[in-house]
């Protein structure tokens, strides 16, 4: 059970995220064991979890990690020593390539013109690999905004855009076209891109599968998704990839929050000291409704409240939730899954301060790791 050492969370100061040191370590040792059936190599996507106090334990498990651009290679490469980093971005300015070469195993580009400007640079670089994003023109995501395949993307070479002579120096290729996604739909993708993409599979090295995959959700199908790997690796002899974000540290942290105000307006609100908009940006983007520990859809339980946050923005509202007992001011909430596109992606809208960071321990005792305050709000501006 996901809260089964949660009590000590209720007595941290709030708002505060909460990784869970037990729940990532599971998460790893089941990516881990997937690595060493196949020989594939995963990487984190730091996008989703760059809580890098936690990267020697992410090390000991995991080949290495992928980034979205330089600040996020930098710094696998100063806090995963030895392990391999590897980069996508869908254009690299010239000093942040110069700068990624120092450090970099793979450097994947997303255009052919891309990889024509820096093909001089790279030549002198025979200790990176550099593949190219295709876009395959599959894909299962249903929402435009985590879709890399929709008409007139910006992300990857379509078949159709695609030059075999391009591949001159070109080592691997690397798609990514999953969003939380099972690995019946990695192995419909792997056909598609073998169709459209196969006929180059023997002039590369290595094949990128992306992340989206939801390895680490319970019922995910890992017979099916070792198939994939093991049946890409039989018949070309390519070196799989993958580079999952959300699947790392799913299920593997919280966001502790307290209640600061009861009102009334059509229905019972609470007020809580942390934000949709500032701290849990996806509720909105996404838009999902994150779990609260304890409570139940509206309507199920005895009383029902719809949460908000305490800023300015009409629409910073986290859900209806219903609880066994009615809220006081000052009761302590936990949400749950919240180490993933969390800490990466708050922001100080309002001014509001930013939820300090702890470890959970698997003894269940909690240690600061960072904490905020007016400076980190004030030298951004
Ligand atoms: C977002 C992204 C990932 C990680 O995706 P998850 O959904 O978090 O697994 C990996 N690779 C690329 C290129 C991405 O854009």
């Amino acid at each position: 059970m996901m809260n089964r050492n949660t009590d000590s969370l209720l007595t941290l100061p709030t708002p505060c995220y909460v990784i869970d040191q037990q729940a990532l370590t599971d998460n790893l040792t089941l990516l881990h064991s997937i690595e060493q059936q196949t020989g594939c190599h995963i990487l984190l996507a730091q996008k989703a979890f760059s809580a890098y106090h936690v990267y020697p334990l992410i090390a000991r498990y995991l080949s290495g990690t992928t980034a979205s651009g330089l600040y996020e290679a930098r710094l696998a490469h100063e806090e995963m020593p030895g392990k391999q980093v590897h980069v996508f971005s869908p254009a690299y300015r010239d000093e942040e390539f110069d700068e990624l070469l120092n450090f970099c195993d793979h450097i994947v580009l997303n255009s052919l013109s891309q990889w024509r400007h820096f093909q001089e640079k790279a030549q002198r670089h025979p200790e990176v690999s550099f593949g190219l994003r295709i876009n395959p023109e599959y894909s299962e995501i249903e929402t435009d905004l985590y879709n890399p395949c929709f008409a007139n993307s910006r992300l990857g070479i379509t078949p159709e855009n695609f030059d075999e002579a391009a591949l001159e120096g070109i080592s691997g290729l690397h798609f990514h076209t999953m969003c939380e996604q099972g690995a019946d739909t990695l192995e419909r993708t792997l056909a598609v891109v073998e169709k459209k993409f196969g006929r180059f599979f023997d002039r590369i090295r290595w094949i990128n599968f992306g992340g989206g995959h939801h390895i680490t959700r319970p019922g995910y199908d890992v017979e099916t998704l070792l198939r994939c790997i093991e049946r890409i690796r039989q018949r070309y002899g390519l070196e799989v990839y993958l580079e999952p974000g959300e699947a790392v540290a799913l299920n593997a942290g919280y966001l502790v929050t307290s209640v600061l105000d009861l009102t009334k307006n059509g229905m019972d609100l609470a007020i809580v000291d942390t934000s949709a908009a500032c701290h849990m940006p996806d509720v909105l983007e996404m838009p999902y409704r994150p779990m609260i520990i304890g409570s139940g859809e509206p309507g199920v339980l005895s009383r029902t409240y719809r949460l908000g946050g305490p800023t300015c923005l009409a629409g910073d509202i986290i859900g209806d939730y219903s609880f066994e007992k009615p809220l006081s001011i000052g009761d302590k909430l936990i949400f749950t899954d919240m180490a993933i596109y969390s800490m990466v992606k708050n922001n100080t809208f309002n001014g509001m301060p930013l939820p300090s960071i702890y470890l959970l321990k698997p003894d269940s005792s909690t240690e600061l790791l960072k904490e905020f305050g007016y400076a980190d709000f004030k030298s951004r501006l």
